[in-house]
């Protein structure tokens, strides 16, 4: 949509339809598209969601040049509030600071508009919750202090700071709707199962350091982790780094995404494409990657071929080949040790 120059205008969890079974998920509401130059903007969107330029100048004349209306910018700010809700169960605005306090109506206007401050702003702590007001079912998320932003790892922490710090009221410098999705499909990889049964969440972000923790309930991993870096070929039998890793633990898949940079694993990936072509598993202290169904899997230092339903035992400092085809993937395996 903001691809072809259009903005949805009207982006709220109330427009976004999720099925937790499949996974899958859609945008409706499409009534307010703003076409440049064909469909003006219509409506100004839901509260809660309205980028702080469109807020602050509400009130001004539709003709007054200084009134700012939805946009692709002001679609990013909906993005980033609706990403933030969706991981962290709080509003990224919705602090303790008070900006009027004997017009509620203005405190809003103010608090989402003109005077936006991030709840998790480094510097700027005058907006931190008062944990004192917030019921005992809203946490323990509403305590950003100990569930903070950057618990969702370091590609959606950068995007957050982007859109809640530096583009907050710089709608140019906000992600785009693309820089949200790869940013998203980096951060599912790096997701780790609790080693601990009785934790509540069950699953947390790798934090790309060399001593993981579950943020929830504390637990540190015990053990070694491989960690999977990726790096894709030019065709011409160069590799470079993709900046994206793959968290291994039993019963994780590879899947065509992975083995190549040229798929994409968004709602145009091919049946076939949606299979899983290998898997790790730990088996008497070793990590071992089966292959299902890559059938030019190559252990490169052992000059090995791994052929479908054969193994290959992970260690530090291996390079597979996945694929040999322009844009197939290489993998540099680290092994962590904590
Ligand atoms: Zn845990």
């Amino acid at each position: 949509m903001h691809a072809a120059g259009l903005a949805h205008s009207d982006l709220s969890y109330k427009n976004v339809l999720v099925d937790p079974c499949t996974g899958s998920a859609c945008l409706i509401d499409i009534d307010g598209l703003v076409v440049p130059g064909k469909y003006p903007p219509d409506v100004v969107g839901t509260p809660d969601f309205i980028a702080p330029e469109v807020m602050a100048t509400l009130k001004l004349p539709l003709t007054d040049p200084n009134r700012k209306l939805p946009r692709r910018e002001t679609d990013q700010h909906a993005m980033a509030v609706l990403t933030y809700m969706y991981l962290l169960y709080r509003h990224p605005l919705r602090g303790g600071k008070v900006h009027d306090l004997n017009d509620p109506q203005r405190d809003d206007e103010l608090m989402m508009g003109e005077r936006a401050l991030f709840i998790e702003h480094p510097a700027d702590r005058s907006n931190r919750a008062n944990l004192r007001d917030i019921k005992p079912s809203f946490l323990p998320f509403a305590d950003a202090a100990k569930l903070p932003y950057t618990l969702t790892g370091p590609y959606l922490s950068r995007l957050f700071e982007r859109a809640f710090i530096e583009g907050l009221h710089a709608p140019d410098r906000r992600p785009t709707a693309d820089e949200w999705e790869q940013g998203l499909i980096r951060t599912v990889d790096l997701v780790q199962p609790c080693s601990n049964s009785n934790c509540d969440q069950k699953w947390f972000v790798f934090d790309n350091t060399t001593r993981p923790a579950c943020p929830f309930c504390g637990t540190a991993f015990h053990g070694t982790l491989p960690v999977l870096n990726l790096y894709s070929s030019d065709g011409k039998g160069n590799f470079r780094a993709d900046g994206h890793r793959l968290m291994v633990y039993t019963n994780q898949y590879l899947y065509p995404w992975h083995t190549s940079r040229r798929v994409v694993p968004n709602e145009r990936l091919t049946a076939e494409q949606r299979k899983p072509v290998a898997y790790f598993v730990f088996h008497q202290g070793k990590w071992l990657l089966i292959n299902q169904t890559l059938t030019n899997l190559k252990d490169i230092g052992a000059r090995k071929s791994i052929p479908p339903g054969s193994s290959l035992e992970l260690v530090d400092g291996q390079q597979i080949l996945l694929s040999p085809e322009e844009g197939g993937r290489l993998v540099h395996v680290q092994m962590v040790r904590a």
